[in-house]
């Protein structure tokens, strides 16, 4: 399969699983010293490969493809040129990690599966979309963990694959799901810093091969 039939691919399922709704979000892939991302504010039924653009990091310029890029291309580019071992984005508006991002509360750990992403899932600040300011804080903010909320606006996942930073924007909204659940019920019980620390060790393995 060609890296933007992946990438097609994997924005479909974000789509379909519903982490996506209506044309928010975006996905993007790095190889060598480009970068591939889907379009801006294409339905995702309508996408195909030949709607991919490709970036080239080093001058920030399209290099192939007719459509418009992603408006969160400054985002992308500044976390790969910035994040050596990050290869994948994935960005989702999706619906309990955006509520904890509209409230300015980080996801807390209440289920193992968060040491996929990091301790938490930590909050940086608004800026407005598409922004260079956003990519600033959103790369500050990720630092070494594998996703960040952006205040007022949804969700960062990464990877080393497509398929890595994919499971993860699946788990941020799981473990927010689940932090919401736990709220209503009047009893979040995170981990304790040890749980944690055993959690990320196991993840460290944690593959299928
Ligand atoms: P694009 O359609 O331009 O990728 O924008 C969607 C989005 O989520 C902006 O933050
Ligand atoms: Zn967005």
């Amino acid at each position: 399969m060609s890296i933007q039939n992946e990438l097609v691919k994997i924005a479909k399922q974000c789509y379909d699983t519903g982490l996506t709704v209506g044309t928010s979000g975006n996905v993007s892939v790095k190889e060598g010293n480009m970068m591939y991302i889907t379009p801006s504010a294409l339905p995702y039924n309508e996408m195909t490969e030949e709607d991919v653009l490709e970036v080239d990091l080093t001058t920030g310029e399209v290099v192939k493809g007719y459509r418009k890029p992603s408006s969160e291309t400054p985002m992308h580019t500044s976390i790969y040129l910035q994040k050596e071992n990050i290869k994948a984005i994935v960005h989702t508006h999706s619906t309990y990690a955006t509520i904890f991002a509209c409230a300015h509360k980080a996801i807390p750990p209440v289920h193992y599966t968060i040491a996929d992403i990091g301790r938490e899932v930590a909050v940086a600040p608004y800026a407005r979309y598409g922004s260079e300011q956003l990519a600033k804080y959103a790369v500050e903010t990720l630092g070494d963990a594998n996703g960040v909320l952006l205040a007022n606006h949804g969700v960062v996942a990464v990877g080393s694959t497509l398929a890595d930073a994919y499971r993860r924007a699946e788990t941020i909204e799981e473990v927010a799901l689940l932090a919401y659940g736990s709220n209503t019920l009047q009893s979040v019980n995170p981990l304790t810093d040890e749980e944690l620390d055993e959690a990320l060790e196991g993840f460290k393995t944690y593959t299928s091969n």
